[in-house]
């Protein structure tokens, strides 16, 4: 069986197309600058080596025709015809309240989809384009909906609801909806696949640490908390956003700035974070260079970042009433040791030591980064939310 996984951004398509069998990556790529000077596909070979095909890709159904061109392509397909895509896979961002796991799509879906769009106005609407093209283009073609969300529907309602009216809740479905749950539930399934384990009866902390961040508490493999929310600024500093922050500081700051909501959501969501702190780069990479050569912000920054995420286990630890794994993932999870280190460090008490040989210099690679003494398995997990996509495009298909 032949998938096609597709993640549709505002001006980008992401994709990979997997043979089921041995889940071998057949091409990958990317489509970028959609609708802007300058489109393209990219084409990454399996060498490493990238293939550039400029042209006028004016709309995702452009971007989408770029991308079948390319898988039957004769110099750098790997299928003949497009009969052999059994299924496309689609990342989603929100699923609201009404998707708990994936979904073929049907007209039922793309109408409970669209409801959604209120409450990712940025994300859900190319992810309906995606959708939209695939049928334009090829009519017949079973697609898959998994969304971001979904896995976090599992969370009890005092984990989910806020501190506000009631009937708020009730009214535009304000609550915690938490995200990155396709990369929290690959993670916490691979590590239990390598410690040689279930699941069930496993208390498991996953730090998903890229330029978003979030933290999942899972607990029989099942998501039980999760720092992001209503919306993904919510939680942990990230690279341009804020993370937590006291209410009151968005209504003083609108009020002495005048700011409108719209300027109010970019200075929370663009410019703060880790940029906005150092004022030097939303890039880790860049702030670790510069809190080596001394530079304060960025050495402040790295503190408080390490701090929150450390504040997030321990919470978690104790809404689990314990912690058998903690995983780390994302493009800082997994390889920024420093990083790693410096959140684990102290949390000896709770049961979290980490060995620092094992850790140091750790690449994008699955290990368990813990003394053999640590109550806790610590461990390094990459993620592969691409794979997870078709892994339930699969399922979702021979269940049909
Ligand atoms: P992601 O959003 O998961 O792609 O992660 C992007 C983040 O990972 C950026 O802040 C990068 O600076 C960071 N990152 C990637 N590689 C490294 C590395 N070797 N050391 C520190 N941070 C890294």
């Amino acid at each position: 069986m032949k998938i096609l996984v597709l993640n549709c951004g505002s001006s980008s398509i992401k994709f990979q197309f997997f043979d089921m069998e041995g889940e071998k990556v057949l091409s990958k790529g990317l489509v970028e600058k959609i609708g802007l000077n300058g489109s393209c596909l990219v084409l990454e070979k399996a060498t490493g080596e990238k293939v550039i095909f400029e042209g006028e890709i004016l709309d995702h159904k452009v971007g989408i025709e770029y991308v079948l061109g390319v898988l039957t392509s004769e110099k750098h397909g790997c299928i003949s015809d497009l009969d052999e895509i059994t299924a496309v896979g689609h990342r989603v961002v929100h699923g609201g309240e009404h998707f708990k796991e994936s979904a073929i799509v049907d007209s039922n879906v793309i109408s409970e989809m669209e409801k959604c769009i209120d409450l990712a106005p940025l994300h859900n609407p190319p992810n309906l384009k995606g959708i939209e093209a695939i049928s334009d283009i090829i009519p017949d073609m079973k697609q898959v909906a998994v969304f971001d969300t979904a896995f976090h529907q599992t969370m009890p309602k005092h984990a989910y609801m806020y501190g506000i009216p009631y009937s708020l809740y009730m009214k535009y479905g304000i609550r915690r909806y938490g995200f990155h749950g396709t990369s929290h539930r690959y993670v916490s399934k691979r590590a239990c696949k390598i410690l040689g384990t279930e699941c069930e009866n496993k208390k498991i902390i996953t730090c998903h640490l890229g330029n978003g961040a979030s933290v999942a508490a899972i607990q029989n493999g099942r998501s039980v908390d999760t720092s992001m929310g209503f919306t993904p600024l919510e939680g942990l500093l990230m690279g341009t956003r804020s993370g937590d922050l006291d209410i009151g500081v968005v209504t003083y700051l609108m009020e002495k700035e005048k700011l409108g909501s719209d300027t109010a959501s970019i200075l929370f969501n663009k410019h703060s974070g880790m940029l906005g702190l150092t004022g030097i780069s939303s890039d880790f990479r860049d702030i670790n260079d510069k809190a080596a050569e001394g530079n304060e912000l960025a050495k402040i920054a790295l503190v408080m970042y390490h701090y929150r995420v450390k504040k997030y286990i321990g919470a978690y630890t104790a809404a689990m009433n314990g912690c058998d794994v903690l995983v780390f993932t994302g493009g800082i999870g997994e390889n920024a040791d420093q990083t790693r280190k410096a959140i684990c460090d102290e949390l000896d008490w709770l049961g979290f030591e980490i060995d620092e040989k094992k850790n140091k210099g750790l690449r994008s690679k699955e290990a368990i980064i813990s003394k053999d003494s640590s109550k806790v398995k610590i461990m390094v997990v990459p993620t592969n939310e691409e794979l997870m996509i078709a892994r339930d495009t699969k399922l979702l298909m021979e269940d049909k």
